[in-house]
């Protein structure tokens, strides 16, 4: 719960000298609407009851256009400290989301739907904004000018004063009911949104795969029950917003009305009291509720706001820690691009307690090393890579490189010296340069990119095509095969020269000639690192230095292939199956 506050709070804090801005220019518009409704009622009392001549109140008249004039200025330049507090929080609340995005632990990252996410980072984040540039500007307004114009209004006309006194607090007790009764409907609207567009991505994501099994239809039911449940949050909030402003409306024309009354009587039946005071009273009293009645729709929309917040806090809180290498952080400069050695000790992983276990170690390889891991699908490669990798962290036990546990490293570093060439790998929508310079991390010469590509094996695709490397691919443009996506992410590793090279093996079959390009270009790239291989195929096997064969989850077995073959029962079983299944 106390984090909750947070948030806001910690972007309040950030902008304290905007927040006394705000207070002083508050003070200040307060002392021109009071001034403008005195000079305003001094110019109506000489011109239409003492009938004094236009001339004589030329100086007042045009002393109170400059009032009003001030009056605009101020309300604008209170606007424009308004929005600039939004721009800052909102900038900062999403570069908050970007970086825990990008820096916590991978599970994490990937936990929920990404529509979601974007919805939260980008709607709820926007609809932040009026906190600060609605919100607390009307705050500051309603601390000070309110207050102001009662104690005027006290020295000009008691009976009104208290009037005011006594309705006024109806305003804030009516906003409280109603905070109470939306309390949790803003929350739940971004609720349903995220939720929304996550259905609504996934199912575009998935559009050829709805097709193929008829489903599309039901999608579209899901999409629109989900679409639905939006609408309803969303007037839901309306109706209390329409309802608050009747309310507000209602309550400020019968307190302005009860005034009028009062003074009516005073000046017409008593007689006990000039016109000039009755006018001046007349002029500040709606200007009191309008503030108060401003305030109550800012406050309406301050709710929402903090919905929207809340929402942001949570996801912030859900991707968790994570953000900070753990301290005792060493200098990145150990590893000096020479291939790594790495080492495991007992290391025990799961995703989430009672789901699948992963017991390793201990395990050691030495610098320059190719290893090949191996095992039945599910049986936990993939994990035990991620482990090698550093995008997981075991739950015990230690992962060592150099000597030193991993998570000593500081991440960047670490990642720069390593390669991970997945079987699917992320095509972002760009060119093919733009593509494989990414590898890179930092500003390379069309020539290198060239060279990458080349070594790659990805030379001929692209002199096929009429743009070469440029050539658009990823979202939106050309598309590429599973092989020319494995190329491009050779290609990039060619231009990082990894010390350490992870390779997820295709499983699908390529055709003969791709298989040999990728196969030779990768074992140039591997020259020179340590290279660890989730392998499917008999020739990577063999080729390994070691085999560490993966059973349920347990690392059951390693050594070089031949010993394995000959000691280990199963692996010759799962190497015979490999063989006959024409491992191509
Ligand atoms: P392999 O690469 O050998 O096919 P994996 O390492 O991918 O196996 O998966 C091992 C087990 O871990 C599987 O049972 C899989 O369902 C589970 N698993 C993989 N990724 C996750 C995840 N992010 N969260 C929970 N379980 C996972």
């Amino acid at each position: 719960m106390d984090n909750k506050k947070s948030l806001i709070a910690e972007q309040m804090s950030g902008q304290r000298k905007r927040l006394v801005l705000l207070t002083l220019l508050s003070l200040m518009l307060g002392i021109a609407i009071v001034s403008q409704a005195g000079l305003l009622a001094e110019a109506v009392q000489r011109v239409f009851v003492e009938k004094a001549s236009l001339s004589s109140v030329a100086l007042l008249l045009a002393l109170l256009l400059s009032v009003m004039a001030i009056r605009t200025l101020l309300l604008y330049a209170n606007g424009r400290v308004g929005l600039s507090m939004a721009a800052e929080a909102k900038a900062n609340m999403r570069s908050a989301v970007l970086q825990k995005l990008t820096h916590a632990s991978m599970p994490s990252t990937l936990r929920g739907q990404t529509g979601g996410k974007v919805s939260v980072a980008l709607d709820a984040v926007d609809e932040a904004d009026s906190y600060f540039s609605h919100y607390m500007p009307r705050m500051a307004e309603a601390a000070i000018i309110p207050v102001l114009i009662l104690v005027f209004t006290f020295i000009l006309h008691a009976n009104t004063g208290f009037i005011l006194l006594f309705t006024a607090p109806f305003i804030p007790l009516f906003m409280i009911l109603v905070g109470l009764q939306t309390k949790n409907k803003s929350e739940e609207k971004y609720a349903q949104l995220a939720e929304f567009s996550g259905t609504f991505l996934d199912s575009l994501q998935g559009l050829v795969t709805l097709k193929i099994f008829g489903q599309s239809r039901r999608q579209q039911q899901q999409i629109e029950r989900s679409s639905l449940g939006y609408r309803d949050a969303t007037m839901d909030i309306l109706k209390v917003a329409f309802t608050n402003t009747f309310m507000l409306e209602s309550i400020v024309m019968l307190s302005i009305g009860i005034v009028a009354l009062e003074l009516a009587i005073q000046l017409l039946v008593f007689k006990s009291m000039p016109f000039h005071t009755a006018f001046l009273v007349l002029l500040l009293v709606p200007e009191f509720f309008n503030l108060l009645k401003n305030t109550g729709t800012a406050f309406h929309s301050g709710r929402t706001s903090m919905g929207a917040v809340r929402k942001v806090e949570q996801m912030l809180a859900e991707i968790g820690g994570g953000t900070q290498p753990e301290e005792g952080q060493q200098s990145s400069a150990k590893l000096l691009r020479m291939p790594p050695s790495i080492a495991l000790d007992d290391v025990h992983f799961h995703y989430a307690p009672d789901s699948f276990e992963l017991k390793a170690g201990p395990v050691s390889i030495g610098p320059g090393e190719h290893i090949a891991i191996v095992g039945k699908s599910g049986s936990g490669k993939t994990t035990l890579l991620h482990l090698f990798a550093g995008l997981l962290k075991p739950v015990s036990g230690t992962v060592m490189v150099n000597g030193s546990p991993l998570t000593e490293w500081e991440e960047d570093s670490w990642f720069e010296q390593v390669s991970y060439i997945t079987q699917h790998p992320y095509i972002f929508a760009g060119t093919f340069a733009d593509n494989i310079a990414i590898g890179a991390g930092r500003t390379v010469s069309r020539d290198e990119i060239k060279q990458a590509a080349e070594e790659a094996g990805l030379s001929t695709l692209v002199a096929g095509l009429e743009q070469g490397l440029d050539t658009y691919v990823g979202e939106g443009g050309r598309g590429l095969s599973g092989g020319e996506k494995q190329r491009l992410a050779l290609a990039r590793a060619f231009l990082k020269r990894p010390a350490l090279i992870l390779f997820d093996e295709p499983t699908v079959g390529l055709d003969l000639q791709t298989e040999q390009i990728l196969q030779s270009s990768i074992t140039a790239l591997a020259r020179n690192a340590t290279m660890i291989t989730v392998a499917h195929r008999l020739y990577t096997i063999r080729q390994a230095d070691h085999i560490l064969f993966m059973d349920h989850g347990v690392l059951a077995a390693a050594g070089p292939h031949e010993e394995l073959l000959e000691h280990v029962s199963q692996y010759a079983e799962m190497v015979d199956i490999q063989r006959k299944g024409g491992s191509a």
